[in-house]
């Protein structure tokens, strides 16, 4: 391509829009733009990178025998009517009407659709297992569209659903996804980590999530590297502590605490640190009554293992103030475990403390000294927190670290859920009608793009992943209006660099040189090649690479060559 031909926009300056660099980059870089809220136009540099990801997917897809096909984005409502999921999904599905008041959707997501493919195709186990997949724009009416690609409303998915007869054979395809997945994005040279996932409302027995690490990620991952645990911080189990709880050592004693309501207010008033304080959750009880859920003030509930609590009402929700304040007589920021009317479950390291300070069911009073067993009852425990780092490994050996990621896949084991509602059956050898057992496969394939940028940038710019570099070599010619001699060898590289297969940019803009340069590093070339009036005397060609900034100068002949072992090599 030549940039001579294409009206590329750049800009130093950091839009107001874009929060995370990736967002900023692809907007400064001219590689995105927005229409409207999580809308985005793919400009044409920008979309040589969606399709070089892409390519590697379909390719890792295909190798590991699935089935690529393409559904309809927009689909009609009784099949989600035949799930149940026309009602709970919710808001972040767009529906829509057609002239005949039918109602559609925008898919944001395809199990309905594939399997009622299924189970018109799929007829006997000797058709199976069959794994299925589409690369395709989705649609999702998300609360806060933000960080551009990374929370889009829409955006690009890779979805495969696989069809079993049994359980093996959905393992079987599982790890075989899982080992595509570890393929694609090691070829893509991205850093990431598989985790154990919670499968959330998608439901069903395994799950797991690949995470691209990085500090923008809205994701919190806890990993152990001394025995390789790593899962979601919503899904790491909080070990009981090891010790046993300390022999209480001080009387409980009442203390007015004039408008302390937080931990941090409570703790710095009583001058004890938050660890000592014990921090009191009023949730709704699925009876319609309440129970308190209490934590270490320094720690935080896990909704996750909350709802899971029996008893507990599922979505968990907070009581609300009014509530609280009826039923226990006491604002919320004042309760406390003690003579409270509703049960408490306690997490483990909350009922292993001793001396303890909690709110005292009064406005404007705490008690301090409160031990467990003497002042209150012994309570019922559970693991109602999430994990924090150097807590202990829950694989058993070593310290939990916790890194920020960005989720770029995500795999699941289905079941039967769909095949049961949607009657997707298939004979079995006995000649018996069995629902298929079904996994399905994502992979945000836009989301990759600003989660490689938010690994791989610098103060200049993006720095490409070769594998999804806009093009490999961008080849800068200077000053062209100067010297029609440097043109013409620049029009000549350009032509053998084509012919020899490798994808180049040709920056024959009239422009100055700084400007060049600049452009070259925020659009992350891998590879850069100047030719200049002196380097052409001297039959050079100054090469440089994006990533270490090493230079070299290259005879004008070798440079072909030269080239293509640094791009076979993968070197960036
Ligand atoms: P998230 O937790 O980030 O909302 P999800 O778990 O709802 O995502 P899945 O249903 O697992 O998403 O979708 C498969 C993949 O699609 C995700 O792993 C993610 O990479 C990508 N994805 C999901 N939502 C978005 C979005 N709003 N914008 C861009 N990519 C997305
Ligand atoms: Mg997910």
């Amino acid at each position: 391509m030549r940039l001579s031909c294409l009206p590329l926009t750049t800009f130093k300056e950091v839009p107001a829009e874009a929060e995370v660099i990736s967002h900023q980059l692809m907007l400064r870089a001219g590689l995105l733009r927005r229409l409207a809220s999580g809308l985005f136009t793919w400009m044409p540099i920008g979309l040589r990178v969606l399709r070089k990801v892409e390519q590697v997917v379909r390719e890792e897809m295909d190798r590991a025998g699935a089935l690529e096909l393409l559904m309809p984005a927009v689909q009609p409502a009784e099949l989600w009517q035949e799930t149940g999921r026309w009602d709970v999904y919710g808001n972040l599905l767009l529906r829509m009407r057609d002239r005949h008041e039918r109602e559609f959707c925008f898919g944001p997501t395809h199990e309905e659709v594939i399997t009622d493919i299924a189970r018109r195709e799929l007829k006997s186990y000797k058709q199976l297992p069959v794994n299925y997949y589409q690369i395709q724009t989705k649609f999702r009416d998300e609360i806060r569209p933000r960080f551009g690609l990374m929370r889009a409303r829409e955006f690009l998915m890779k979805d495969a659903y696989s069809f079993h007869l049994d359980q093996a054979s959905l393992n079987a395809t599982y790890e075989a996804m899982a080992e595509a997945y570890a393929r694609i994005f090691t070829r893509l040279g991205l850093g990431f980590r598989p985790v154990e996932a919670d499968s959330g409302e998608i439901g069903g027995a395994r799950s797991q999530e690949f995470h691209v690490l990085a500090e923008s990620g809205e994701d919190a991952i806890a990993y152990c590297d001394a025995d390789q645990f790593a899962a979601n911080v919503e899904m790491a189990a909080a070990l009981p502590p090891d010790t046993p709880r300390p022999a209480a050592g001080a009387a409980m004693e009442r203390v007015s605490t004039p408008d302390t309501r937080s931990i941090a207010d409570v703790a710095g008033f009583l001058g004890i640190p938050a660890e000592q304080c014990l921090k009191t959750l009023i949730v709704d009880a699925e009876d319609g009554g309440l129970i308190a859920l209490v934590l270490r003030g320094d720690h935080e509930l896990n909704t996750v293992k909350a709802t899971a609590l029996p008893g507990v009402s599922s979505p968990l929700s907070m009581a609300s103030p009014e509530r609280i304040q009826a039923a226990l007589s006491c604002p919320p920021g004042f309760i406390g475990p003690v003579d409270l009317s509703v049960p408490v479950i306690a997490d483990h390291s909350a009922a292993a403390l001793a001396d303890f300070a909690c709110g005292a069911n009064a406005v404007d009073w705490h008690l301090q000294g409160v031990n467990w067993g003497r002042d209150l009852p012994e309570p019922t425990t559970a693991d109602l927190r999430n994990v924090v780092a150097g807590d202990p490994s829950p694989a058993g050996d070593g310290q939990l670290a916790i890194a920020r990621g960005i989720e770029v896949g995500h795999i699941f084991q289905l079941g039967d859920k769909y095949s049961r509602s949607m009657q997707a059956t298939v004979l079995d050898q006995a000649g018996k009608d069995v629902p298929m057992l079904m996994g399905c496969y994502g992979i945000g394939v836009s989301r990759i793009v600003a989660a490689a940028i938010e690994q791989n940038h610098d103060e200049h710019g993006i720095i490409w992943p070769e594998p999804m570099a806009p093009f490999q070599v961008i080849l800068i010619e200077l000053n062209p209006k100067k010297s029609a001699e440097v043109t013409a060898a620049a029009q000549a590289m350009y032509e053998s660099l084509v012919t020899a297969g490798i994808d180049v940019l040709l920056d024959d803009r009239n422009a100055r040189p700084g400007v060049k340069f600049a452009d070259a590093d925020l659009l992350g070339i891998p590879h850069r090649l100047t030719l200049g009036d002196r380097g052409l005397k001297a039959g050079a060609i100054e090469y440089r690479a994006r990533r270490t900034g090493n230079e070299e100068n290259i005879e004008l002949n070798d440079v072909v060559k030269f080239l293509q072992t640094k791009v076979l090599a993968g070197a960036n």
